[in-house]
């Protein structure tokens, strides 16, 4: 053993022992870091990222509420007028165009009343860009029917698939009660006005109804028949926080609420309208790709609606895993179904 051998001894040893100790803190603060990044980004710990869905969704059918005014004051109204606000026609088709490069086939429109907006002519103009420029198999519109004028028709008629009309009685004083009416106008008049109009102008005719306290013990079997909708929508009226119940809601509607067994009495009660179909408070909720005023998707889970991000900031796939669609409801309650006037076997 020489001397440098023998000085090389001690100092390795001091040299492996620094060498342990730095490792230790080394692998200390890795840890703690990676506990630190955990805490921050993992999931649980963000309350959006919790909300988010982890599944990608395909946006194939879309309700755009455009606008949230309307000229009838329902008492169970779930989309209330809480702003003015309406986008700009080409942003609304910025939109438009996002949502079918995203694989939207079907949209809707509706509101409030969404003839009431520049008389209807932002409506038509959306229609006809849908139709003639986005090539959407369907185009359609929920309307309670009172603003429609024929020169509608006439001018914008060929490129709507289908057109439904809301009507909760066929006894006017019921619909007074309700609130769907303006003043002391018939919104019986205007129902069936409208069906000749759908039958003229080759648009596909739908009723949509729902059914609460005042109406639920009607047989509207005869004038469902007479009138021969595509489709006859009956829901079970629905409470949502802070449009028809609690307290920044515009409407309380907890006195037009029914049961289950109430529901199921009236669907019952039509069992023989082959057209009819049912939604109640369970299907309804969640089944739908609801857009508002902003372009922001509605969230319903927490019943209530939770505004994602808009989809013109944000795009359509970050926008709606926030809105809270449960796609497997969508099919259970027939939400895909033949929407396109051109492969529905009418007679005009
Ligand atoms: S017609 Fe009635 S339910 Fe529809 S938006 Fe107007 S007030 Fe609301």
């Amino acid at each position: 053993m020489n001397a440098s051998t023998f000085l090389t001894g001690p100092l390795l040893l001091l040299q492996l022992c620094v060498t342990t100790v730095l490792s230790f803190f080394a692998r200390l603060l890795d840890k703690t870091f990676s506990w630190t990044v955990g805490a921050c980004e993992g999931p649980g710990s963000d309350p959006d990222v919790n909300k988010a869905s982890p599944n990608a969704v395909t946006p194939t059918s879309v309700n755009y509420h455009f606008t949230r005014k309307c000229n009838y004051k329902c008492g169970f109204c779930f989309h209330t007028a809480k702003t003015s606000f309406v986008l700009p026609l080409d942003e609304a088709k910025r939109g438009l165009k996002l949502l079918k490069d995203s694989g939207m086939e079907k949209i809707n429109f509706s509101g409030g009343e969404p003839f009431l907006h520049e008389k209807g002519d932002f409506l038509g103009k959306l229609v006809h860009y849908c139709k003639q420029d986005l090539q959407l198999p369907s185009v359609s519109i929920v309307s309670n029917g009172s603003m429609i004028k024929e020169q509608w028709f006439q001018k914008y008629g060929d490129h709507l698939d289908i057109l439904a009309i809301s009507c909760d009685s066929f006894d006017e004083a019921t619909n007074q009660l309700i609130g769907r009416t303006q003043g002391r106008r018939s919104h019986l008049d205007n129902l069936y006005k409208i069906q000749n109009w759908c039958q003229q102008y080759k648009v596909a005719f739908k009723i949509n109804s729902v059914i609460n306290t005042f109406n639920v013990d009607e047989d509207m079997t005869d004038c469902i028949i007479q009138l021969n909708p595509v489709r006859w929508k009956v829901f079970q009226c629905l409470l949502i926080d802070g449009e028809n119940a609690g307290e920044e809601a515009l409407r309380e509607a907890e006195r037009f609420t029914i049961s289950e067994q109430q529901f199921q009495d009236f669907l019952d009660r039509h069992s023989s309208i082959s057209c009819l179909v049912p939604e109640s408070n369970e299907k309804m909720r969640n089944s739908y790709l609801i857009l508002d005023e902003y372009m922001r998707f509605l969230d319903c889970r927490g019943g209530r609606k939770e505004p994602s991000k808009s989809i013109l900031d944000v795009g359509v796939s970050a926008a709606i895993r926030f809105s809270g669609f449960d796609e497997k409801m969508f099919l259970k309650r027939g939400g895909k179904y033949v929407w396109s006037k051109a492969d529905m076997k009418l007679e005009w």
